[in-house]
C-alpha cells in the first residue's frame, strides 16, 4: 500500500473491528503513536503508526 498521509481530523477505516460495531475511527493525534477515537463509542485508544498503517483499508480525509 502506498504511504498515506495521516492527518489530525482525518477518518481512518480500519480492518479489525471495534466492539462497538465500528470499523472508523477519527484521529486526534500522529507521531509514533497515534490517538484515535471510535466514531461509534468515542472510546480512545493509543495505538502504533505501523500498526496503523498496516491495518488501515481506507483514509478519508478530514474537512480543512
Ligand atoms: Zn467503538
Amino acid at each position: 500500500m502506498e504511504k498515506l498521509e495521516y492527518e489530525v481530523g482525518d477518518v481512518v477505516r480500519l480492518k479489525k473491528k471495534h466492539p462497538c460495531g465500528s470499523f472508523e475511527w477519527e484521529i486526534l493525534r500522529v507521531g509514533a503513536d497515534f490517538r484515535l477515537k471510535c466514531t461509534g463509542c468515542g472510546h480512545q485508544i493509543m495505538i502504533a503508526r505501523k500498526i496503523v498503517e498496516k491495518n488501515t483499508k481506507e483514509l478519508k480525509k478530514g474537512l480543512k
